[in-house]
């Protein structure tokens, strides 16, 4: 019931988020906002791995977080075992998107990582912290911290960018372009008329991004 609608409405609400975090960071003491996140970032179904997501799915929200399986079976299944699930995927979230992850400081307090910075795999989003402090200011005021960190994935990602052309309507990019970030990657669309598609199967876009990158000449 409505989880779709929902879906695409806090995803368009988050590619502005760049503009409205930076006004929360001036402004400070955010409260926190519901709804903030990254979709279900794989194109695949966590429970059967090998199933790709095709436009018959159940996506499910747990507190805000999406996760979409391909059938009801899973669906239920995600419902009986909720914490495994999670767990699951946030696993599959810090091993996908530590290669993206564009900086070596804490995202909260800018202080070095060092050599063991805390893993913290938040609505689908690795963030990486120096300390539990760090960790909850994250979780205390989310459209801050996921706007910090879609800043730094655009400013380290836009100028190796894969694709001349937007992933979603195959149109060329030219000198103008939306930069959305999902996942901790760049995705760039030819309009913001083209959130409303790329929210319904991300992960299949994700993908067609990663995959232009692996091709890609290194630079
Ligand atoms: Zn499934
Ligand atoms: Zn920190």
């Amino acid at each position: 019931m409505g989880q779709k609608g929902r879906t695409a409405s806090w995803r368009i609400g988050s590619t502005f988020l760049a503009v409205t975090a930076l006004a929360s960071l001036a402004i400070g003491g955010d409260p926190v906002d519901p709804g903030i996140g990254d979709p279900y970032p794989f194109a695949y179904c966590v429970l059967v791995p090998d199933v790709e997501l095709d436009d018959d799915i159940k996506i499910l929200d747990f507190d805000g977080r999406e996760v979409r399986v391909c059938c009801g079976d899973c669906a239920d299944r995600a419902r009986r075992d909720t914490y495994n699930v999670l767990r699951q995927i946030d696993e599959l979230v810090v091993k996908e998107q530590k290669a993206l992850y564009p900086l070596t400081t804490c995202l909260v307090d800018d202080k070095p990582l060092g050599d063991n910075p805390i893993d913290f795999p938040f609505r689908n989003r690795l963030f990486r912290v120096c300390s539990g402090e760090c960790q909850s200011q994250i979780e205390k005021k989310p459209a801050v911290h996921f706007g910090k960190l879609d800043f730094a994935v655009i400013e380290k990602q836009k100028a190796k960018y894969p694709l001349d052309h937007c992933v979603v309507s195959g149109k060329p990019l030219g000198g103008g372009g939306v930069d959305h970030v999902a996942a901790n990657r760049l995705v760039r669309l030819s309009g913001y008329d083209q959130l409303g598609a790329f929210s319904k199967s991300p992960g299949k876009y994700l993908k067609m991004v990663q995959e232009a990158a692996e091709k890609a000449p290194a630079k």
